[in-house]
């Protein structure tokens, strides 16, 4: 078996989890994965998966932030919701403020508004002093020049996708990167080349479960234990040994949302 590892991007409040998570996350501990970051998209995702979290003790951890959906979707009371995130930021049961960011692929809110309601929400990361995860589809430019203003922010760009340019891109700005099953899709020789060219102490690893399950389960709906073909594609690439490659992104991880120690595994 692997060492341990942690899945730092999956939606266990997903509806395709209903029904049978407590296997999800047998199946996670099984396959080596010591803790996963469940990711809350909206104040009610949260809530929901806060309640998972407290069925997992020390294994799930949460994440919040009004990702470019949820930031579509509430539209005029953007300014409410915001004091709801800084209310459920302020009883201290979250790693991150995240996902959020900027999404150009499908037609949500004007890019502008999209731009602010981001900036608006790395600033509250900054108040609550957590690290970020961002969401950027189709808009590495801008969000480039967005985090390029605000240098006080740190975190990952999960899901990451794109060229060796555009990782160095990030790189330089002090970001992690995490890559998840797109990494084994076979079309994606330019997002391999991305991946040899992170440092050790910049890399993370996730499903973003249930979506983009890596192969050999491309297709398939997607969960947390899955993130190890990811990083046995990736450990391959970058000419390194597996153990080592779950070692360091276990500790970025550990290191980036400040998660405390594994709990000894039983049975
Ligand atoms: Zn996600």
């Amino acid at each position: 078996m692997l060492p341990a590892i942690i899945d730092t991007h999956c939606h266990l409040t997903h509806q395709r989890f209903h029904g049978d998570l407590d296997a999800v996350v047998n199946r996670a501990k099984e396959a080596g994965l010591t803790r996963v970051v469940t990711i809350g998209t909206s104040i009610a995702d949260a809530e929901h998966g806060l309640k998972l979290a407290e069925h997992h003790p020390g294994y799930v951890f949460n994440s919040v932030g009004l990702d470019p959906f949820a930031c579509h979707e509430v539209g005029d009371h953007f300014p409410q919701e915001l004091a709801k995130l800084d209310a459920l930021l302020a009883g201290k049961r979250f790693c991150a403020l995240g996902e959020i960011g900027l999404e150009y692929h499908h037609t949500l809110l004007p890019h502008d508004v999209q731009q602010r309601h981001f900036e608006t929400q790395l600033d509250l990361a900054v108040r609550h002093d957590l690290p970020v995860i961002i969401h950027s589809r189709d808009a590495h430019p801008d969000v480039l020049t967005i985090l390029r203003r605000n240098p006080q922010n740190r975190g990952v760009i999960h899901s990451f996708t794109g060229t060796p340019d555009d990782a160095r891109a990030f790189l330089d700005l002090g970001w992690h990167l995490s890559f998840n099953g797109m990494v084994t899709f076979k079309a994606n020789d330019v997002l391999r080349e991305a991946a040899k060219i992170v440092p050790n102490d910049r890399l993370l690893v996730e499903t973003d479960a249930p979506f983009l399950a890596p192969m050999p389960h491309r297709g398939k709906r997607c969960e947390p234990g899955y993130v190890a073909h990811s990083l046995e594609l990736i450990a391959e690439l970058r000419g390194q040994r597996v153990e080592d490659v779950a070692a360091w992104t276990t500790r970025n991880a550990t290191n980036l949302f400040r998660l405390p120690a594994a709990l000894p595994t039983t049975g």
